[in-house]
């Protein structure tokens, strides 16, 4: 996708704390140097358990005419959005960057840096498996060339634009047949980028080796489970599962990106929900990543940092340990963003 002097985007509003989290995005976007325009549609639980069928094509028709969407933190009671939302728009990837947050405690003193891109599908999570009499259990597990060959390119076009290296990581010495299919992709996709280093490492050394030196560690793709797990271990080295988000993406014949849909990590958050108490720092990543792949990268890195500098400066709401409401804490932000934009005259690329 590339820059124009606007931006619209849809918004999918769930449950709990997600319009706080809205809330947050619009202050931020009202004070970005760019006409920004959301598109909402209501998919809370109290619609989609009376028009469930009507809420989604909704979601749909908006994505598909604006192309990305940013999606708040919904309840599952039957089904789960994020599930119907992913078959209906056919996810394939997962992109999910994580960094260290100065500011935040935890145990672990490494710098961490990474981008996590995931096959969104198959793996062992599209078979729940079946008993075989009450000794025993079977499930299947499928990699398949298209959705590796997205995620693979993902990962390398991603690396490329940014001067990062590439790790494939999987079981390939074991699983020979479906990792071995997946590293076969990763490096015939690798060809075509002769200028990103790659290499493929086996998972299980790979998260000893990114606890050990998280700053060989850059993007990383892999398929679906091993995703996941990476993701938690990464999350649990920067001190925080919530304080994430993560961008779904589909992808036409070509294997350009045609729907992309941004969303905070952490729950609706019941318990404190309309209270004004939420952080809504994963939220503003989301928009940060939105903006980066709409080609406002000046402005997506500037929002991203400001959080961080915020943080950072102890600005914090109740779950980091300090006193700011939601508000006050997107106001910090806001003050940090327009500090990163005109200190670093931050330039649109
Ligand atoms: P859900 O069923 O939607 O996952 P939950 O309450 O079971 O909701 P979370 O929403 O992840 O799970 O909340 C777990 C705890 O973390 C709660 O105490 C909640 O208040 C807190 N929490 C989650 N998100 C935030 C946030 N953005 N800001 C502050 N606290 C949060």
């Amino acid at each position: 996708m590339t820059a124009t002097d606007s931006l619209a985007l849809a918004e999918f509003l769930g449950d709990g704390i997600s319009a706080e989290l809205s809330a947050a995005v619009h202050t931020v976007a009202a004070r970005l140097p760019l006409p920004i325009t959301f598109h909402p549609v209501d998919l809370s639980l109290e619609r989609r358990r009376n028009h469930s069928e009507a809420a989604f094509q909704e979601a749909e028709q908006a994505i598909r005419a604006h192309g990305v969407a940013l999606k708040y933190p919904t309840i599952t009671e039957s089904e789960s959005p994020n599930k119907v939302l992913r078959e209906r728009f056919d996810f394939s990837v997962i992109h999910r960057p994580v960094a260290t947050i100065p500011g935040v405690a935890t145990r672990f003193n490494g710098k961490v840096d990474l981008h996590i891109v995931r096959i969104a599908v198959g793996g062992t999570y599209e078979d729940a498996g079946r008993r075989i009499g009450t000794e025993a259990a079977v499930s299947i597990r499928v990699i398949e060339r298209r959705p590796s060959m997205q995620a693979c390119r993902f990962a390398f076009e991603f690396a490329q634009k940014r001067g990062l290296s590439v790790i494939s990581a999987s079981k390939y010495t074991i699983q020979r047949a479906t990792d071995g299919l997946f590293e076969e992709i990763a490096e015939e996709v690798a060809r075509d980028y002769p200028g990103v280093a790659h290499h493929a490492e086996l998972f299980d050394a790979l998260l000893a080796k990114l606890v050990m030196s998280p700053e060989s560690y850059q993007v990383v793709v892999t398929p679906n489970e091993y995703g996941d797990f990476l993701s938690d271990t990464a999350c649990g080295l920067v001190g925080s599962i919530g304080l994430g988000a993560s961008a779904s993406f589909a992808f036409d014949d070509r294997g350009d990106v045609t729907l992309a849909m941004f969303d905070p990590a952490g729950g609706t958050a019941p318990d404190i929900a309309g209270q004004g108490l939420c952080n809504p720092t994963a939220a503003l990543w989301a928009f940060a990543m939105a903006l980066d792949h709409c080609g406002f990268r000046g402005f997506g890195s500037a929002l991203d940092l400001a959080v961080r500098d915020t943080i950072a400066a102890g600005h914090t709401t109740r779950d980091l340990g300090g006193s700011l409401g939601t508000e006050e804490f997107t106001e910090q932000v806001v003050v940090a963003m327009h500090q990163r934009l005109t200190g670093a005259a931050a330039s649109e690329s």
